[in-house]
C-alpha cells in the first residue's frame, strides 16, 4: 500500500500533531515494535478493522475488557437502553447496587465494594486504604507489575533491600517514592527479608496473582503462600490487584485458583477493573468490611468520583457479568485459548523455534524463549527483533496480538475453532520465517 492511500499512516500524521506520540496511551503508538499503528474503525465478534478495511483477528480484546467479543447482542441491547435513560447523573442508582451485589456473590473476599472508572483510581484508592487502615506508609510491589500509573507506583528497584525505590516516570518526586519498595516476582527468601527488615512498617503488599504486565507470569503458589503469611504476621494488608485477571482467567478470579491450593487463602482487599466495565469505564476494588468502612463518608479515608458507577458503564458491566456467568462459559473459552496455545507450541516446533506459553481462562501469554519465565528480567531477556518480525508478521497476515513483548494476549468467546485454526496457520508460516 503506499503512503498516500495508507489511512491508518494519515491518521497517525494527523493524531502526531496534536497528540504527544499520536495516541492517548503509550502502548498503543507500536514503539516497541515500529511501524504504524492501525486505527481501528469498527469491530464485531473476534475481529477488528482498521482505517485500510483491513480485518484482523483480535488478540488484543481492548486489553481483556472484551471477553464476548465486540458488540454481543445482549450486551449492545443493555447499554442503548440505559443510555437512553441518561449517561450520568452524579446521584445513586439501583445497577449500581446491582453490580455490587454481582460481584461480591462471585467474588468471597469481597464483601463490600466500590466502584470507580479505571483500573489506576481503583488500585491508587486500594492503597490508600491500606495506608489510612494500617496509619502504615510502606508498600511493597513487585518488579513487572502494573498496577496503573498513581506516582507512588511508577517505581523501579533501588540498589538494595534497604533502599526504597526510583521513579520510572519524570515529574513523580523522590519523596512520593520513598515509601515503595520493589522486589523480584516470585522470589520468598526477598520477601521474607524485606518484612524481617520492614514489617513493623509496612501498609500493604500489592501484586498481580498472574502477571500480565510483563506478558503470562504466574505467581508461584508458595510465593502467593508466603505473602499472605507474612502480610496477616505483620499486620500488613495483601492486595491482589486483578483489574486484568478479574472474571477473565475464572468466574471467581485469579483467587479463587489460589483458594484451591492455599486452603482458607483470601486477599483483604481486591482490585478490579477491565472485564467488569465490559469495555466501558469501569473499575472497582473490595474487600474485608472492616477496611471498607474506613472510606468516606463512613470514615476517614477519601475517596470519589463524578463519574464513578455510571449508569451505561454499569449497565455493560452487569449484562457482561451475566453472560459470563451461565454455566461452562469458562471451560468453553479455557478450551478455544488451549486450542490456540497448542496449535502454536506445535508450529514453533515444526519451526525449530524457541517457544513456550502458559494461559489460563481466555488469558493466554507466549515467549521466544526456551522455558517460562518466572520473573521480569527472565521475561525481557527475549530477543526482541524475533518478537517484532513474528508480530509483524502476524499482523499482516491479519493476527493482531499485543505489540510488546511484556503484554498477555486475550481469547474470547467470540473466537471461534475456525478462527483460531486459521491464526495457528498463519502463526506456522510467520515462524517458519524466524529461523531464517
Ligand atoms: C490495566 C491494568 C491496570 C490499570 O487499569 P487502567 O484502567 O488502565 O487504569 C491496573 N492493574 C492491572 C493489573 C492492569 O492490567
Amino acid at each position: 500500500m503506499t503512503h498516500s492511500t495508507d489511512r491508518n499512516q494519515a491518521l497517525f500524521e494527523r493524531a502526531k500533531a496534536l497528540i504527544p506520540g499520536g495516541v492517548n496511551s503509550p502502548v498503543r503508538a507500536f514503539r516497541a515494535v515500529g511501524g504504524t499503528p492501525r486505527f481501528i474503525t469498527r469491530a464485531q465478534g473476534a475481529y477488528i478493522w482498521d482505517a485500510n478495511g483491513k480485518r484482523y483477528t483480535d488478540y488484543i480484546g481492548s486489553w481483556g475488557p472484551m471477553i464476548l467479543g465486540h458488540g454481543h447482542p445482549a450486551v449492545l441491547e443493555a447499554v442503548q437502553k440505559a443510555a437512553v435513560d441518561g449517561f450520568s447523573f452524579g446521584a445513586p442508582t439501583e445497577r449500581e447496587v446491582e453490580l455490587a451485589e454481582a460481584i461480591v456473590r462471585l467474588v468471597p473476599s469481597i464483601e463490600m465494594i466500590r466502584l470507580v472508572s479505571s483500573g489506576t483510581e481503583a488500585g491508587m484508592s486500594a492503597i490508600r486504604l491500606a495506608r489510612g487502615a494500617t496509619g502504615r506508609s510502606k508498600i511493597i510491589k513487585f518488579n513487572g507489575c502494573y498496577h496503573g500509573h498513581a506516582d507512588s507506583l511508577l517505581v523501579k528497584a533501588g540498589s538494595g533491600l534497604a533502599t526504597f525505590g526510583h521513579a520510572t516516570s519524570a515529574g513523580v518526586p523522590p519523596e512520593v517514592v520513598q515509601h515503595t519498595l520493589v522486589l523480584e516476582y516470585n522470589d520468598v527468601a526477598q520477601l521474607e527479608e524485606a518484612f524481617a527488615l520492614h514489617g513493623k512498617e509496612v501498609a500493604c503488599v500489592i501484586m498481580e496473582p498472574i502477571a500480565g504486565n510483563m506478558n503470562f507470569v504466574r505467581a508461584s503458589t508458595p510465593f502467593m503462600r508466603r505473602a499472605r503469611e507474612l502480610c496477616t504476621q505483620h499486620g500488613a494488608l495483601l492486595v491482589i490487584d486483578e483489574v486484568m485477571t478479574g472474571f477473565r482467567v475464572a468466574l471467581g478470579g485469579a483467587q479463587s485458583i489460589y483458594a484451591q491450593q492455599i486452603p482458607g487463602f483470601k486477599p483483604d482487599l481486591t482490585v478490579l477493573g477491565k472485564v467488569i466495565g465490559g469495555g466501558m469505564p469501569l473499575a472497582a476494588f473490595g474487600g474485608r468490611r472492616d477496611l471498607m468502612e474506613q472510606l468516606a463518608p463512613l470514615g476517614p479515608v477519601y475517596q470519589a468520583g463524578t463519574l464513578s458507577g455510571n449508569p451505561v458503564a454499569t449497565a455493560c458491566g452487569l449484562a457482561t457479568l451475566a453472560e459470563i456467568s451461565k454455566p461452562g462459559f469458562y471451560d468453553q473459552l479455557a478450551t478455544r485459548t488451549r486450542q490456540l496455545t497448542s496449535g502454536l507450541t506445535a508450529a514453533a516446533r515444526a519451526a525449530g523455534v524457541d517457544f513456550c506459553t502458559d494461559s489460563e481462562g481466555g488469558m493466554f501469554g507466549f515467549f521466544l524463549l526456551p522455558a517460562l519465565p518466572q520473573n521480569y528480567p527472565t521475561v525481557l531477556g527475549t530477543d526482541g527483533a524475533r518478537f517484532n518480525r513474528l508480530f509483524h508478521g502476524l499482523l499482516d497476515a491479519g493476527v493482531y496480538t499485543a505489540p510488546a513483548l511484556y503484554e498477555a494476549c486475550f481469547v474470547s468467546a467470540a473466537h471461534t475453532e475456525e478462527d483460531v485454526a486459521a491464526t495457528v496457520a498463519a502463526a506456522e508460516q510467520v515462524l517458519q520465517t524466524l529461523t531464517k
